[in-house]
């Protein structure tokens, strides 16, 4: 196996750890030691974990690869927001943000590097799917996000898989990254601290579903009707906004939970009250919450903002169906905070 090919450290859940060790007759204890030293010591590596034998440590490092991440940059925004660039084994660059809520410090992270699902208002998918994240490339950037945060004695509270990429599209990674967050010898970040994002993949959000966690789901719908769905989000073709709201369906009878609908306000194309009316029907009777999400400008696209009173308007027709709705802060407006641009720039800037 070449060396490029090793794992990270960051790839095994606790699991797989048992496994690891036990295949080398570890005792049952080097488990909890390996994942201390992981993601609460948070060392850079195996040299640095000396209650390990050395012998352990050699065939660690013969097996696993430490650091899946590099800091190219980081932004620090005004209201606190941190955005990270950070760049990959094979040259690829991903984003990580961190934001500020007064409940505490939540870390939005990046699952594929760009994105084939197509949605027109994102600067992820300009220029389509490059790979899916490991495991690790996924768990990495949490941990960075609490290393920049233990300079302040601060804390990750919460995670939303809402960064570029389709969870639902790297589904096995993304439920093991859940398993080590959750995980009490890992992260330790509760299962209702944990929000994963889809647009949409029908399948996966029944398997989802049937996974039986408290870990909490949004929807991307931006639309209230299938033709207004498909021009933005063509997905949309693939799983018809119908088969996609019987899932949700599905969804809310197996989990008891509440399901979020994330929709992103476009200046013109979705924002208007004919368009709320039509979203407030569609989801009368269901237990949500509609998050909406005045659009950041995409210079690609030429999409243009929703004005404020608009926003007001379209909130509290959506109140009037008795659906829980809550209008985005937006965080880091003065860096490049639009889900995709940093690493959009990075990309043209590489390709110059
Ligand atoms: S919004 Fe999400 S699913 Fe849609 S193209 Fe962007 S990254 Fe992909």
């Amino acid at each position: 196996m070449s060396s490029q090919m090793k794992p990270f450290v960051y790839d095994l859940t606790g699991e797989q750890w048992e496994k690891w060790m036990r295949e080398r007759n570890q005792p049952g204890w080097r488990v909890g030691q390996m994942m201390d030293w992981l993601y609460v010591k948070r060392v850079e590596s195996f040299e640095e974990m000396t209650n390990l034998p050395k012998t352990l440590r050699a065939e660690l490092s013969e097996s696993f690869r430490f650091r899946p991440l590099d800091v190219i940059t980081t932004q620090q925004s005004q209201d606190g927001t941190v955005k990270f660039l950070f760049g990959l084994y094979d040259g690829h660059a991903i984003e990580t943000v961190i934001m500020r809520h007064n409940y505490g410090n939540s870390v939005c992270v990046t699952t594929q590097v760009g994105c084939r699902i197509g949605c027109t208002f994102c600067a992820s998918t300009l220029g389509g799917l490059k790979r899916n994240l490991s495991t690790g490339e996924i768990v990495a950037q949490v941990v960075m996000a609490q290393k920049y945060l233990d300079q302040a004695g601060e804390r990750v509270r919460s995670v939303v898989v809402m960064g570029s990429g389709e969870p639902f599209e790297n589904y096995e990674a993304t439920m093991a990254f859940i398993r080590i967050l959750n995980d009490a010898k890992g992260l330790q970040i509760g299962q209702r601290h944990i929000t994963v994002s889809t647009s949409g993949v029908v399948p996966n959000i029944y398997r989802f579903a049937d996974e039986e966690w408290q870990v909490k789901l949004a929807i991307s719908l931006h639309a209230p009707n299938h033709d207004l769905r498909s021009s933005l989000m063509p997905i949309n073709r693939r799983f018809p906004l119908a088969e996609l709201l019987d899932a949700c369906w599905y969804y809310l009878r197996k989990t008891g939970r509440r399901l979020t609908f994330e929709y992103a306000l476009i200046g013109g194309k979705n924002d208007r009250a004919e368009h709320a009316h039509e979203l407030g029907k569609l989801l009368q009777g269901m237990n949500c919450l509609v998050n909406l999400i005045p659009v950041n400008y995409v210079p690609e696209r030429n999409y243009t903002r929703t004005p404020r009173n608009q926003i007001f308007e379209f909130k509290r027709i959506l109140d009037s169906y008795k659906i829980n709705t809550t209008i985005r802060r937006e965080h880091g407006h003065d860096i490049d905070a639009a889900c995709g641009q940093l690493r959009a720039k990075h990309s043209q800037m590489m390709e110059s």
